[in-house]
Formats: structure tokens, sequence, C-alpha cells
């Protein structure tokens, strides 16, 4: 890292402690050294533009995040093969935070669900595996809409992707434990950051409806 950025990452800590931990409404002097009770948990891409605290305008503790490389929610597997970060997020999210919502968040211009529609050609990339958890998303865009150009599978894939993460998610049987028991809410929403729309994913009609209009 530049000595530039280390400069503008310091000066940008300084100012989130000065939010956040002085005076006597200081919220981790408060509350948060002593834990956290987050009720959401948000599964989002890595991509810088996609930030879901930025987003939601949220504090420290409001919101767990995972991110990683186009949102996606793998299925549940065996723990005693492979390592499974995003597995182990969702568990501790749901069985010791108790969680009351996970949100999926989707976004326009995904790197990584554009790598899933073209295909990855480098054999050793780790990114072509990981994102094929989304195949079925690909298969049914590309069978569907045959004659679309590339940017229109690219933009219907990244929704698709959201509705796979939303069952992948019921594969966990501690995730549908709580769906059942306790009314864990599961939410797929898409943020179009080429105009500032936010929707959410309605699976009575299978179609994302707007739930802030453009805005510009
Ligand atoms: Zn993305």
């Amino acid at each position: 890292m530049s000595r530039r950025q280390t400069l503008k990452l310091l000066a940008g800590f300084k100012r989130f402690k000065e939010k956040y931990f002085s005076g006597v409404d200081s919220l981790y002097a408060n509350s948060l050294s002593s834990g956290q009770s987050p009720k959401t948990l948000v599964i989002a891409c890595s991509d810088s533009r996609v930030d879901p605290s930025l987003m939601a305008s949220a504090g420290p503790g409001d919101l767990f995040v995972v991110r990683n490389v186009a949102n996606l929610v793998p299925p549940c597997e065996s723990a005693h093969n492979g390592l499974h970060g995003v597995s182990a997020a969702i568990e501790f999210a749901v069985k010791s935070l108790k969680v009351e919502n996970i949100v999926i968040l989707g976004h326009r211009q995904c790197g990584g669900i554009r790598a899933l529609v073209e295909g990855v050609e480098d054999k050793e990339s780790f990114i072509g595996p990981w994102v094929r958890i989304a195949k079925r998303a690909r298969e049914k865009v590309l069978q569907e809409n045959i004659h679309s150009d590339g940017e229109t599978l690219c933009k219907l894939c990244e929704k698709e992707a959201i509705k796979v993460s939303l069952e992948n998610l019921m594969t966990f049987p501690f995730v549908a434990e709580a769906v059942e028991n306790r009314g864990l809410q599961l939410i797929g929403v898409y943020f179009d950051l080429e105009n500032g729309s936010l929707s959410e994913y309605d699976d009575t009609t299978g179609e994302f409806k707007t739930l802030i209009e453009d805005a510009l």
C-alpha cells in the first residue's frame, strides 16, 4: 500500500474513532465492547461499489456481513471436506447470533456474474469453480433468452443467482429449522448501481419488485 493510501486510511480511522469511541454516547463504550447482537446477516459482493453498511447507512454492530465474489451462498456440504468460510459465517449468524433476517444483496455490473456467464478460461483460477455455484442460474437464463445480448444475459443472471443463493440457504438444516421455528426471513435484494434503484425478490411472483425508485 502506498504511503498516501495508508495516510488516507489513518485519517478515516481517526474520524471513525471520534464518531464512535468518544464521549458519553460512545457506541463501543456503551455496548459494543461487550458483545454484538446484529439482527441481520447480509451476504454481499466484494465489489467496492456495493458496501452494505454504507448503503444501509448502518453503524457498527448493525449488520453481520459476509462478502464474496458475486454474493453467492454455496449449498450445504460436509464440514469434513474442504474449507467453508461462507457456511461457517452463516452458521455463526443463525445459531449463535440468532439473526432475524438474511439478506442476499446482488447488484448490476457484477464481475463475478460476468465470469459465470462468459466462462473463465484459466483452469487454475479460483473464480471459475466458485461462480459455478450459480451455474443453474446461467443455464436457465441462457435457455430462456437465447437471442439476448451479453449485457442482458448478465443482468438477468445477476438476479437469477440471488434466487439460487436463497435456495441454497435452505439446504442448511439450521437455516431451514430457524425459518420454520422462529420466523427467520430470507430476503433477496438487487441494487442497480446504474440508476440507484433497489428491488426485492417476491417469491410469490418469481419477480423482483422495486423498493426504491430510480434516483436519476
Ligand atoms: Zn459483484
